[in-house]
């Protein structure tokens, strides 16, 4: 069993008065270990997909096993297990709560799991020194850069030594530069502590450092023997990106 990540024909529609049927049969395996990208036109499903994987959305139909255990159906309950066991999010938007310092963002996955406060600071200050930000444990996220808060972000993804980190878009907010230190943090999370990694990204540099690149294009995944399209040519076919 290597496979982290297993999707068989999943289906996903956003009902309302015009239903939209954003992912139309999804198939994809991503292995333990694994650092996979995901690139697609805007409005594609990425993030879609992405919130299935990460137990935060319901999918209609097919299966998704995670690790080898079939997650469908899950009560709210089962669903926030398997997340604070399995999972940790990074956001393009960072998504760190502006009254608390950076310790106490970190921290803050601990304190869900009911982890006392001196033992959880401990090691949100560990994760902190890790990301090379020990100095700034005391900081509010205004006080920092972007790349800093997604640093923080970072940690506190890491705080519950998930198996799996799913990032949205996690350097879309920052410059290139900064995106690269970024992508050095994944790089090394996925060789140095085998985290499996799947970044959704629009730049084709982020997506050149990872395993694999996988394509969603109107709501399934390209096979990998077709072509290649380089990402100019297919946002000039697609209106809406
Ligand atoms: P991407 O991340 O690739 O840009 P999304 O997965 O966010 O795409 O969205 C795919 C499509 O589904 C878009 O047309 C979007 O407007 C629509 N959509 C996303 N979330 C919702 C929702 N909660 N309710 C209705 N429509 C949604
Ligand atoms: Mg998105």
């Amino acid at each position: 069993m290597d496979n982290m990540i297993e999707l068989r024909d999943i289906n996903k529609t956003y009902p309302g008065a015009v239903p939209l049927h954003v992912l139309k049969g999804i198939n994809l395996d991503v292995r333990k270990g694994e650092l996979v990208s995901i690139m697609g036109a805007s409005g594609s499903g990425k993030s879609t997909l992405l919130n299935i994987l990460g137990i935060l959305d319901n999918y209609d139909s097919g299966e998704y096993r995670l690790n080898g255990t079939l997650i469908k159906d899950l009560s709210e309950n089962k669903s926030a297990e398997f997340r604070n066991k399995m999972i940790g999010f990074v956001f393009q938007s960072f998504n760190l709560i502006n009254y608390k310092d950076a310790m106490e963002n970190v921290a803050l996955p601990l304190f869900y799991q009911g982890v006392s406060r001196k033992k959880r600071n401990a090691l949100a200050m560990e994760q902190l020194d890790k990301m090379g930000l020990a100095d700034w444990a005391h900081h509010l996220p205004s006080e920092m850069s972007g790349g800093q808060k997604q640093r923080v972000a970072i940690a506190r993804a890491m705080i519950t030594n998930p198996d799996i980190i799913l990032a949205d878009e996690p350097t879309g907010a920052l410059d290139s530069k900064t995106s690269a230190d970024v992508m050095e943090i994944f790089r090394k999370l996925n060789e140095d502590e085998g985290k499996t990694i799947v970044i959704v990204t629009h730049d084709p540099g982020v997506a050149e450092q990872t395993d694999r690149l996988i394509r969603i294009s109107d709501g399934l995944i390209v096979p990998d023997n077709k072509v290649v399209i380089p990402e100019e040519q297919e946002v000039t076919k697609t209106p809406n990106s």
